[in-house]
């Protein structure tokens, strides 16, 4: 380590800027950011103010005469920016007066240099590689910034903001430490990250006992979290932060392993879904699971495909958890439909040609004899089917009783965003037969004039089109 971070007030005295152009202009709103009083010597004579009004702008003094002989008396530092030979001779004044300086791009002629940024209000993050690769570091940060709750700053604020109290409450040292713990680990912690502030204070002003909530059993909760369609990278920013802090995830077989990998290495993994052929624990038993695990402190995560609360029976289970008291909150996922859309390129609503969307589920012959299909004949929607391939052919005869053209375009979009996956596509007349040609599930059927626009459609006009030529001919 060359370079030991350290975070500067900038409130108590003036920094000096030297230097022009657009890097100077970044430069001076980071320091108004950070509450600076800048003095500003422009080296090319321009004190270009564009972009920088207001509040901030009343802090910036625009210097004249020459930087080299300025008074340095309560200077905190010295910013030199695209200087020249200035920024050299500034950065020999700073150091013969001690006052820390900073040359842009130039460690040898720095006393200081600037990280990478990761600025949440009261939490800043600061990434430095010793001036050696300032692209290391901003990509470092943009991990980061993936990893941190957006609200991460409003936490320390809100905790900052009872500190004196609490901690005027608790004598003992390790005592106030897990007092705190529990609150940012807790559901007051998850509160306060769902910018719910003034339930979180509500909470935390109501526990009566301090040293006994921060002795007490850890407080669980549950997180019903979509996993998307299958592919790992549609996971959401917040889906994977909750499967890195869960103790145990609850996961449908739908979930693949490459998504469950994305879990706490340690976490407990438990499947309680369905698998073909075979019948799953039952709803009950995993809604009992959850509370279970709530109640004996863990952070649970309940993993489902797609979204939760499509065709997941996710309603139930929040509603089973309300009703025991349990903590939890819901991580929606990018559901089937979405996925298969993007991968094939299916406009599920299109200008002027399908103006509704329809999500039904026919998973037997018997659910989709229970549909009611005159409510879908409106040929500028688009209807996708879930858990539909057993019912293909019940799909087809209730589209076609109720006045839908044969000839409206389907899809059928197996394992979307899978490495494997497979569309077949065709008329709904013949949607059993495509149903048919799809080697394994799951796939969702989509019927609508939007599926002509689809790739794997295009495709195959392009393929058919030589031949459709040959018989014009
Ligand atoms: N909650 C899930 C749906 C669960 S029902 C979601 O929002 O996506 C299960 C059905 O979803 C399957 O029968 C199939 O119709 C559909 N499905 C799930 N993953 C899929 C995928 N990768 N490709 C196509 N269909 C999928």
């Amino acid at each position: 380590m060359r370079f030991l971070p350290i975070f500067l007030d900038l409130h108590e005295g003036a920094v000096l800027l030297v230097g022009g152009g657009e890097l100077v202009r970044a430069k001076l709103r980071l320091l108004i950011s950070a509450g600076a009083q800048i003095r500003w010597f422009a080296t090319d004579g321009n004190h270009d103010m564009r972009g920088l009004d207001g509040a901030g702008a009343a802090r910036i003094e625009l210097a004249v005469g020459d930087p080299l002989t300025a008074d340095l008396g309560g200077v905190i530092a010295i910013f030199c920016a695209n200087a020249g030979d200035v920024g050299v001779a500034m950065s020999a004044r700073a150091k013969a007066a001690g006052v820390p300086v900073n040359v842009m791009d130039d460690v040898d002629h720095s006393t200081f240099i600037f990280p990478a940024i990761v600025d949440r209000g009261d939490v800043v993050v600061a990434v430095g590689t010793g001036g050696s690769s300032p692209v290391v570091a901003r990509r470092l940060r943009e991990r980061i910034e993936a990893m941190l709750p957006a609200r991460i700053g409003d936490l320390a604020g809100f905790i900052g903001s009872f500190r004196k109290s609490i901690n005027s409450r608790i004598a003992a040292m390790p005592l106030r430490r897990r007092f705190w713990e529990r609150v940012i680990d807790g559901p007051i912690g998850a509160l306060v990250l769902a910018g719910r502030g003034a339930e979180a204070e509500q909470a935390l002003t109501g526990i009566a006992d301090a040293c006994a909530y921060a002795d007490g059993a850890a407080e669980g909760r549950v997180t019903l979290v979509g996993a998307g369609p299958g592919d790992p990278d549609l996971l959401t920013v917040k889906a994977l932060r909750a499967l890195q802090d869960a103790d145990v995830v609850f996961h449908d077989e739908l979930v693949s392993p490459e998504i469950l990998d994305r879990a706490r290495r340690d976490a407990q993994r438990i499947p309680v879904g369905r698998r073909i052929g075979k019948p799953g624990i039952g709803q009950a038993a995993i809604n009992r699971l959850l509370i279970e695990a709530a109640k004996s402190g863990q952070r649970a995560v309940r993993l489902k495909g797609g979204d939760a609360f499509v065709f997941g029976r996710g309603g139930e289970e929040v509603e089973a958890l309300r009703q025991a008291g349990i903590a939890y909150s819901v991580v929606p996922g990018i559901t089937a439909a979405l996925g298969a859309a993007a991968q094939f390129e299916v406009p599920l609503t299109f200008r002027h040609e399908a103006l509704r969307i329809t999500f039904l589920t026919a998973h037997k012959a018997k659910d989709a004899e229970k549909v009611d299909w005159s409510a879908l004949t409106d040929e500028k929607m688009t209807i996708v089917v879930y858990m539909g391939m057993t019912a293909a052919a019940s799909v087809r005869a209730g589209l076609l009783a109720a006045g839908r053209s044969p000839q409206t375009p389907v899809g059928v979009f197996a394992r979307a965003t899978l490495p494997d996956a497979q569309a077949e596509i065709g008329t709904l007349n013949e949607l059993p037969a495509l149903v048919e040609r799809v080697d394994r599930g799951p796939a969702i059927l989509v019927i609508g004039d939007v599926v002509a626009h689809s790739a794997p459609w295009r495709r195959n006009l392009n393929l058919m089109l030589p031949e459709l030529l040959e018989a014009a001919e």
